[in-house]
């Protein structure tokens, strides 16, 4: 089996990833994480796990953003965790705020009958906030205007296998615009409304906007969860789940992009459903891009509460290889990946036949 994506891979040679050179080989690109400053000793778990396994050779800088100012001490302990730049933001107001146009009585009514389907979060306003700022506004702040690629990084995840080669480096060579590593079926009830109000998007004269190669064959499959795609009406749920990503902040940019996110904001199922920034960036992608632009991180071996990422490899340490999870074992049922495989293919398993071939 091969445990690396097809050259070329960028590695360290001398000092071309040190931390201050000028002229280093890094490109364009920050490791990004939404956080709390009470959540700082979770992101030190993943901060430290992350610069183990790759960032240590890479030195890419970190941006942590909050909705409110990060303290002395959540920038002392994270300063003491990496040698690369760190920047801290605080979220523009206008970016954070739950909009004008929200209905308040209705949002809260909203919120009862998703509690009674056992939605999670679903009076925690802040919690809808942070979905909706994840979908389209994080690629907005002000001091990101320059920046084109982010790795998505949430407290208290786990990283399990060295990476020898630049990942954002791999995504600019290979022409990728979204790279996972774990997909899953979403919880219907929490977005209802989100495929009508595509399919209102794309017929308002929008449908143009949908890429040659795009997915939607994948969007829609009702095979594998019949029940699923019925009660999001006519979405299958599968979705790359989004605490991962690394991506090119280019395709939030793109005019399509944009007055997508415009229709859904205006809708406002981020508040009175509960829309996730997960279906809504692969919603987006699987229209939008070309499929073969989408890359699974098979070699970065991932977890976050309670799913995993872990490939049969030497490189990694500390997870089983193979297991989707240490929860219940119905969760194994939630991994959608053979769903995207079937439709796009799978790039390791040509990986894995020229390895045995050669
Ligand atoms: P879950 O993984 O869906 O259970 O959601 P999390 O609680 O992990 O939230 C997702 C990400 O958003 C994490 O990186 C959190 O730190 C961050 N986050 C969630 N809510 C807030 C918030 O109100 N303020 C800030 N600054 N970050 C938040
Ligand atoms: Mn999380």
């Amino acid at each position: 089996e091969t445990w690396e994506p097809p050259e070329p891979l960028h590695r360290v040679k001398g000092d071309n990833y040190a931390p201050n050179n000028p002229n280093s080989d890094r490109i364009n690109a920050t490791l990004l994480s939404l956080v709390r400053n009470k959540e700082a000793k979770d992101l030190v778990m993943s901060m430290q796990d992350l610069e183990r396994t790759w960032n240590h050779k890479f030195n890419y800088p970190w941006t942590f953003i909050n909705d409110e100012p990060f303290t002395q001490e959540f920038k002392d302990i994270t300063r003491a965790n990496t040698k690369a730049n760190i920047t801290y933001l605080t979220i523009p107001k206008e970016h954070w705020e739950v909009p004008s146009w929200i209905n308040l009585d209705l949002m809260h009514e909203s919120a009862n009958i998703l509690e009674e389907q056992s939605v999670q979060y679903a009076h925690m306003t802040s919690y809808h906030q942070m979905c909706r700022w994840n979908s389209g506004l994080f690629y907005k702040h002000p001091a990101l205007q320059e920046t084109q690629y982010y790795w998505r990084v949430e407290p208290n995840v786990h990283f399990f296998c060295d990476v020898d080669y630049d990942v954002f480096r791999y995504m600019q060579d290979h022409n990728k615009t979204y790279g996972f590593t774990i997909s899953l079926y979403d919880s219907p009830d929490t977005v209802k409304t989100l495929w009508p109000e595509t399919l209102k998007f794309l017929a308002a004269g929008n449908s143009h906007l949908m890429s040659q190669n795009n997915a939607m064959d994948w969007l829609v499959d009702k095979s594998a969860r019949p029940e699923h795609n019925t009660k999001a009406n006519g979405y299958s749920t599968c979705h790359f789940w989004s605490n991962f990503e690394i991506a090119d902040m280019n395709f939030f940019r793109s005019p399509a992009y944009e007055a997508y996110f415009e229709h859904l904001d205006r809708a406002g199922g981020f508040f009175y459903e509960r829309w996730g920034d997960a279906p809504v960036h692969s919603i987006a992608l699987g229209l939008f891009e070309d499929k073969n632009k989408i890359h699974w991180f098979k070699d970065i071996g991932y977890q976050h509460i309670p799913f995993f990422n872990c490939p049969n490899s030497p490189k990694c340490h500390g997870c089983i290889t193979g297991r989707l999870t240490d929860g219940e074992a119905f969760l194994n049922k939630e991994d959608c990946r053979p769903n995207w495989f079937k439709y796009v293919g799978n790039e390791w398993d040509i990986g894995k036949s020229s390895a045995v071939a050669g």
